[in-house]
């Protein structure tokens, strides 16, 4: 995929975000890397539903700005290289707001109930990487010991962020990931869920390793 194809595919990603609510006013933003040592970042101050692509910008790994721009890259932009130092394997970067998710994220809940298929082979139980203050170090030293067993982390009374080896790969594993977080407040409010027994997560596990996906997973152990 070429730069302008992926300038398209960021605002593309920046609407689905933004009109499926995970990103209110300006909040979130995405990476995605490059060739060696280059990144494309979404600007700060701007709606992600909004984006048009000559917004984007270009910036290294040391956050330094490389073309003439006059927006600036998002405060968050560290969190994202810190995510590319800690997983060479990865491609790009999404942080949003899903309501649900995030939901789970204020009340100290990981979304580590073991019940649907598709959750469990994506993405496997989902940790909560302590409070930072946004914008600070805080967050990329909060989530860096989650990134070498998981995709998809949130981030206590914040979000979430989630991990791929391309753009396509790290937005659908929110999508996942804002799914499974409405599934599990539903089957809260019904008051029972019954997870799968163990025979049956090793089962969806050896069907993970026959598709060959990409990324990380915790396998069947719980995080708590
Ligand atoms: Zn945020």
């Amino acid at each position: 995929m070429n730069y302008p194809e992926i300038r398209e595919l960021m605002c593309d990603i920046g609407r689905r975000v933004w009109q499926q609510g995970w990103a209110a006013s300006n909040d979130g933003n995405f990476t995605a890397k490059l060739d060696e040592g280059l990144f494309l970042t979404t600007p700060t101050g701007i709606s992600k539903g909004f984006m048009t692509p000559d917004m984007l910008i270009l910036v290294d790994s040391s956050c330094r700005v490389l073309e003439k721009s006059k927006l600036r890259p998002s405060t968050e932009l560290p969190m994202h290289i810190r995510c590319y130092k800690e997983r060479p394997d990865i491609g790009a970067v999404v942080h949003a707001h899903p309501p649900v998710a995030t939901a789970f994220a204020v009340a100290h809940i990981p979304l580590d109930s073991y019940t649907m298929p598709e959750a469990i082979i994506a993405l496997g139980s989902v940790p909560i990487a302590p409070y930072g203050c946004p914008s600070t170090d805080e967050v990329p030293e909060s989530i860096a010991p989650f990134l070498h067993e998981h995709d998809a982390i949130l981030l206590e009374n914040h979000g979430a962020i989630t991990v791929g080896k391309d753009l396509l790969t790290a937005y659908y594993r929110m999508e996942t990931l804002e799914y499974y977080a409405k599934l599990t407040m539903n089957t809260r409010l019904l008051g029972q869920a019954f997870e799968l027994p163990e025979h049956r997560l090793e089962e969806l596990m050896d069907l993970r390793n026959q598709f060959n996906y990409s990324g990380k997973h915790p396998g069947i152990k719980k995080y708590r």
